[in-house]
C-alpha cells in the first residue's frame, strides 16, 4: 500500500528552517518562521499563562473528556473577546478546535457539508495553508487580487473588481487583521465598502483571525470582524490563540458560526458532528488556560499588558527598520514597512534578491520576501537595512 504514495511537496517554510539550522555562520538572521520572538530571540511563555498553568496544576481534579464542542466557558469567554457585543449570543454556535488551522479546516468542512459546490475565494497572496486545505478537500476555489506590488499596500481597486464577481452563496475568506503574508491591511472605510459589496452579492464571509492584539490593539484588531459579524445573516470566524497567548503548541482555536437564532441548534449539532468525525474532543489544556486568564481580572490585566508590550515592540521595530531603510537607500521606497501591521511584511523583493540575501548575508526570509518583523532586534535592524540596500538599492 505505502508504495502507492507519492512524495508530498516540501513545505517551503519548514525547508527554510532546516537551511537556517544547518548554516554555520554565526551572523545568521532568521526572519522566516512565523513565531513571535523577543529581543533575545526567544519565544517566551507569557507570565499569565505560567500563572494559570500553576493554578491549573493545583486545582485540576480530573482529566476526563470535555464536551464535543469544548468547555462552554472557553467558547463563551473567547467569543466575547472576539465579538464583544456585536451579535446576540443566541445567534452564535461554536466549537473549540486544535488551533486556528483546525478551525479553518472545520469551517471548510462545514461549508462542503452544506454546499459542496460553493466557491471559496481567497486573497492573492494568502497563508499557503488556505489553498492547500481547500484543494485537499476538493472544493472550488477562486482568488481575489489583494497586494499592490508597486505600493506594497492593498490593491483595493483590483480587490473590489474581483469581489464584484462573487456569486450568491460563495464563501469569501478574509484576514480579520494583520494580513499574512503581506502585512498590508484594509482601513475602516475600505472594510465598509467590502462589507457592502459582499452583502449585496450574497456572500458568506469566513474570517481568519490569527493575530488579534498584534496590530493596532486587542479591540481595534477585532473591529472588522465585529462589523462583518453584525452585517451578514451567516458568518464563520476561525480564530487562533497561538500568537496572542503564545501557546502555539497547545493547539488552541475556535470556530464560531453565526446564523439565524432559529437554526442555532442544527448549526451547533453539525459543528459537534465535525469534531466527532475528525478527532472527537478538542484539546483542553490551552483552552483552559485561556479561560482562566479571561475570567480572572488580575491575570487578564497582566496578559493584556504583556501582549501590548509584544505589539509595541513590533511597531518600534517596524519604525526603526523603515528609518534605517530610508537612510540606507536614500529614498522613501520602504516607508510601507512602518504602516504594515502584524508580524509580517512582504518587502516586494525578487526571488533572486531573496536568495542573495540568504547566500551572501545569511539573512533568511520566505521566498516571496515575507519577513517576520519579530525576528529582528535593535542590533540586526541596521544590518538588514544595509543588506537590502545593497541587493535592491
Ligand atoms: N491563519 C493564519 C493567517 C496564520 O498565519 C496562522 C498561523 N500561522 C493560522 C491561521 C493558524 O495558526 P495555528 O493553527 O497555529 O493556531
Amino acid at each position: 500500500m505505502f508504495d502507492q504514495l507519492k512524495a508530498q511537496p516540501q513545505d517551503k517554510i519548514l525547508q527554510l528552517i532546516a537551511m537556517f539550522r544547518d548554516d554555520p555562520r554565526t551572523t545568521k538572521i532568521d526572519l522566516g518562521v512565523g513565531v513571535y520572538k523577543d529581543a533575545t530571540g526567544l519565544t517566551p511563555v507569557m507570565r499569565a499563562v505560567k500563572a494559570a498553568e500553576k493554578k491549573l496544576w493545583e486545582t485540576e481534579t480530573t482529566k476526563t473528556y470535555t464536551g464535543l464542542a469544548g468547555e462552554p466557558a472557553y467558547n463563551a469567554a473567547l467569543s466575547a473577546m472576539i465579538l464583544g457585543d456585536a451579535v446576540p449570543t443566541d445567534r452564535l454556535a461554536s466549537i473549540a478546535t486544535p488551533g486556528g488551522t483546525g478551525a479553518i479546516r472545520q469551517a471548510l468542512e462545514l461549508i462542503r457539508l452544506a454546499t459542496p459546490t460553493a466557491t471559496v475565494w481567497i486573497s492573492n497572496p494568502t497563508w499557503p495553508n488556505h489553498p492547500s486545505i481547500i484543494k485537499f478537500l476538493g472544493m472550488n476555489m477562486a482568488e481575489y487580487r489583494y497586494f499592490d506590488a508597486a505600493t506594497r499596500g492593498v490593491d483595493f481597486v483590483g480587490l473590489m473588481e474581483d469581489l464584484a464577481k462573487v456569486k450568491s452563496g460563495d464563501v469569501v475568506l478574509l484576514h480579520g487583521c494583520c494580513h499574512n503574508p503581506t502585512g498590508a491591511n484594509l482601513d475602516g472605510a475600505q472594510w465598509d465598502q467590502v462589507i457592502t459589496l459582499l452583502a449585496q452579492r450574497g456572500a458568506i464571509p469566513l474570517v481568519d483571525l490569527a493575530y488579534q492584539g498584534f496590530g493596532d490593539g486587542l479591540t481595534e484588531d477585532a473591529a472588522a470582524t465585529r462589523k462583518i459579524a453584525a452585517a451578514f445573516p451567516e458568518v464563520l470566524i476561525a480564530a487562533s490563540c497561538s500568537k496572542n497567548f503564545g501557546i502555539y503548541r497547545e493547539r488552541t482555536g475556535i470556530l464560531i458560526g453565526i446564523g439565524a437564532a432559529a437554526g442555532k441548534g442544527v448549526l451547533q449539532g453539525n459543528l459537534n458532528f465535525l469534531n466527532r468525525q475528525n478527532f472527537s474532543f478538542p484539546p483542553d489544556h490551552g483552552a483552559r488556560l485561556v479561560t482562566m486568564i479571561l475570567e480572572d481580572a488580575a491575570l487578564k490585566a497582566d496578559w493584556m499588558a504583556e501582549l501590548e508590550e509584544v505589539r509595541l515592540n513590533m511597531l518600534t521595530l517596524r519604525q526603526s527598520l523603515a528609518d534605517e531603510l530610508r537612510k540606507a537607500t536614500n529614498s522613501d521606497r520602504f516607508d510601507f514597512v512602518a504602516s504594515h501591521r502584524g508580524m509580517f511584511s512582504r518587502l516586494g523583493l525578487t526571488e533572486a534578491q531573496v536568495n542573495t540575501l540568504r547566500e551572501d548575508h545569511a539573512i533568511y526570509m520566505v521566498g516571496d520576501s515575507r519577513i517576520n518583523i519579530a525576528g529582528l532586534n535593535a542590533r540586526t535592524v541596521p544590518i538588514l537595512a544595509a543588506a537590502i540596500a545593497q541587493v535592491a538599492g
